[in-house]
């Protein structure tokens, strides 16, 4: 907080009052922290004998309601930096706040919470359950989050509506197409109305069109939703889609720009 508000004071004028409590709501306006945050991350994998050093101290900024494209060659930590992201695991070192707050200090119960309510994954193998239909499926997280039977049916029902899925309900996923497989998928992500979602090349298991398709469905969950989104991807297209472009190469980031 840069304005320093000095509660010892209480004009008698109104007025002034009111000025004064104006000053306070601009400051808790302006004061939002970042939704992401980190500093200096670090992952090293230790196989045997070997280290591996996917992450050499990464340091990312997202604000709430970004939609930023992570880029770089095969190798390079932008799946290691999602699963940190993601609350899925944890860096060697280095520090990740998330709204503010250091993940490493929060509890098992907090992370779990972040996982299911605040941050939606894709990722490029749809990782559907083979054995039950799209409803089903989308409906798998309001399982662990004890939701009763009939809302979930209905919020799963819902849920592939937007993604203009809701005459695919009690298809399994074998009886989909690809790109219908990756939406149902995202209606899964969308199911608690996360405001981070985390997209691992989304786009890579899909032909260009359909992968076209699934990009004007994230727009447009990122424009009508204010939904922050991260997308991994190996298409200039999508990364052209992207108000901010992060490169990494070899565990660092190495570029970041802003499409024109
Ligand atoms: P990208 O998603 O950019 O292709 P990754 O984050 O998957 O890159 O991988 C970064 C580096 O870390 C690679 O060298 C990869 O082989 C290694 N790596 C990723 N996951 C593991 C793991 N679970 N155990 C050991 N090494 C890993
Ligand atoms: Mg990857």
């Amino acid at each position: 907080m840069n304005t320093q508000v000095e509660a010892t004071v209480t004009p008698d004028d109104p007025l002034q009052m009111d000025a004064m409590v104006d000053t306070l709501i601009d400051d808790v306006g302006t004061d939002v922290p970042p939704v992401i945050e980190t500093q200096n991350l670090t992952k090293v994998y230790t196989m045997g004998d070997t280290e591996i050093h996917a992450l050499r101290g990464v340091s990312v900024t997202i604000q709430s309601g970004e939609m930023v494209a992570l880029v770089g060659p095969s190798g390079s930590g932008k799946s290691t930096l999602m699963a940190i992201l993601g609350a899925l695991d944890k860096p060697t070192s280095g520090s990740y706040k998330l709204d503010g707050v250091e993940i490493g200090r929060m509890s098992q119960d907090r992370l779990s919470d972040i996982r299911n309510y605040r941050i939606g994954f894709v990722f490029q193998k749809f990782n559907l359950l083979a054995r039950t239909d799209a409803q089903t499926n989308v409906a798998l997280p309001l399982v662990y989050a004890g939701v009763a039977a009939r809302e979930r049916a209905a919020r799963a029902r819902q849920a592939l509506e937007v993604v203009s899925l809701g005459d695919r309900l009690h298809h399994h996923p074998n009886e989909l197409s690809g790109g219908q497989q990756q939406r149902v998928a995202i209606a899964r992500a969308l199911i608690n109305n996360p405001s981070i979602i985390l997209a691992d090349e989304p786009t890579g298991n899909l032909d260009s069109k359909t992968g076209e398709e699934i990009m004007r469905l994230f727009k447009q969950l990122h424009e009508d939703q204010g939904i922050t989104l991260i997308i991994v991807t190996h298409s200039p297209e999508v990364a052209q889609q992207a108000k901010r472009v992060i490169t990494m190469r070899d565990g660092e980031v190495v570029d970041e720009y802003i499409n024109p």
